[in-house]
Order: C-alpha cells, then structure tokens, then sequence
C-alpha cells in the first residue's frame, strides 16, 4: 500500500519536472561546439512558441550579439571569438521573455605561428606624414564597424579567391626584430588581375585607396559582419552598390604596402577580427 503510493508520488514528481522543463526551455544549438581564438560560432535558438514574440538576446564574454528571426521562433547568430579569448569553458547566456539559458562553448588553445621578417628599414619605420595617414585610414576603417545594418548574407559563404593560401590568420609577425603585428586576415595568392568575388551579397561601403592596404574595398553583409578586400589594382564595384555572392567586387593587385600581387582578406564581426577560414565552413 504504501509502496503504490510512494510510486505514484514518484510518478507525479517526474511528470512535473518534465512538463515543466520542456514547455519552458529554449533549444539552443551551437556550430561548432569547439572553437579556437579568431573562430567564429553559429547559434541557433528555439524559443517557447507561447513566450513573448521579442527576439531573445544572447551574451557572449561581455558582448551582446544581435540575433535574426528566420521564422516564427526560430533565431540564429553569428558569434565572434576574438584571438586575445583566453581557452576555457565560456558561458553563452541566452535570455528569452520568460526564460534564460546556459550553454557552454569550449575555447581550445591555439598556437600561432610566429614569423620573424626583416624589411628595408624604411618599410618599417614610418615618417611622420605616412604616421598620419595610416592612423586617419585606420580610424576610418574602425568607424565603419559599429554600423548595425539588417542581414543582407544568405546561406553559406565563399572563398573570395580561386587561389592558394599563402599566409593564414593569426601569424604574429616580428619585423626587423622590433615591431610586431598579427596576422588579421587571409592572404590569397594570384597574379595582377586575377578575379576577387564578394563571399556573400552585400553593399559597398568602401573603395579608397589607403596607405596600407592600397585599393580597399568593403563589404557590409548585415548584423555587423563586414568584409575586407585589398591590394586590388582595380575595383569593380562602387560605394553604395549591392553585390550578390560570387559577383566579382575587384582584381587582385599590389597596391599599397604590397611585397607582391596577393589578396589580403579580412573579415570583422561585430568589431573583432575572425579567422574567414572558420566563418567559410559554417553549414547555414
Ligand atoms: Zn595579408
């Protein structure tokens, strides 16, 4: 007798708890589940269909990252690790109306290649003018970020170049022993012309001709995802245009501070640098 009550409270308990847990809980996916510092992540949320139709927010080692509604209670991410990110277990909070959710993302550690290069001293030691002029550019270029436009990008992304990679993300390079910098992109390499395709539409934000990087193209693909172009001896896309993946946007070229025709590549997510070697094996 008192068996079958004991089993019927049991009974009663375990039905709350799941009744409770799955009208309530947001399904939260993420792609990949590990990632390396200058990775970017892709989060796919399901919230409560009953819940507020206000998008959920989700933060990510003090940032806020905006999400995009596909479709009734469906909303996606992109997500930046930035290459400073220490490796360990982050939180990735996810707040809904009514409910909140915890999923973890494991940083692994990475090490970088270190490159030492020596340059004519000239290339390294800037005038005073050259000084000017790359810090205007540089501040130029910052101000774009910030900018949070609606999602233009659709699908997966493409390689903006046929070509071999010659220098990966994230190589700290020591030039002349002194100065040193980090690697921000991707360099493709190619002949003076060869094609430069846009790695998903996007609208031209920038073609300026810039200390550094030489012909500078950018695209902005929405949600603060913008990509970096340079070197280009020819653009083939006007600020204020909308191009469509796969259209060509320039030629590759050796303007600015160029030891040869190559393709500099970057992307910026929400401000951060990522490697685009991670964002192009995203299946979305
Ligand atoms: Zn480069």
């Amino acid at each position: 007798m008192l068996q079958k009550l004991f089993d019927k409270l049991l009974l009663a308990i375990i039905l709350t708890a799941l009744t409770s847990s799955y009208s309530y809980a947001l399904i939260v996916e993420l792609q990949p589940k590990e990632v390396v510092p200058g990775d970017v992540f892709f989060i796919k949320i399901k919230t409560n269909p009953k819940s507020s139709p206000e998008a959920p927010q989700v933060e990510f080692a003090g940032k806020t990252v905006k999400l995009y509604q596909d479709h009734d209670n469906h909303y996606y991410a992109l997500v930046p690790v930035a290459i400073d990110t220490a490796p360990q277990d982050y939180p990735v909070t996810v707040i809904s109306a009514d409910e909140k959710e915890l999923v973890h993302i494991t940083v692994k550690p990475y090490k970088f290649q270190t490159k030492k290069i020596t340059l004519p001293e000239e290339k390294v030691i800037l005038s005073l003018q050259d000084q000017e002029r790359a810090a205007r550019e540089a501040e130029l270029l910052a101000g774009l970020w910030p900018k949070n436009t609606p999602r233009i990008w659709r699908g997966r992304f493409t390689k903006p170049a046929d070509t071999a990679i010659s220098e990966v993300f994230g190589v700290k390079r020591i030039m002349n022993g002194e100065k040193t910098s980090i690697h921000q992109g991707l360099d493709f390499r190619g002949s003076t012309g060869t094609p430069v395709t846009a790695i998903n539409s996007g609208t031209v934000v920038l073609t300026e001709n810039l200390f550094f990087g030489g012909n500078t193209l950018v695209l902005d693909h929405g949600l603060g995802l913008y990509s970096v172009y340079m070197h280009l001896s020819k653009f083939n896309a006007s600020t204020g245009e909308t191009v469509s993946k796969g259209q060509v946007v320039g030629l590759i070229g050796s303007t600015g501070r160029a030891t040869g025709p190559h393709l500099h590549f970057g992307v910026k997510l929400l401000g951060v640098s990522v490697n685009p070697e991670a964002l192009f094996k995203l299946e979305l």
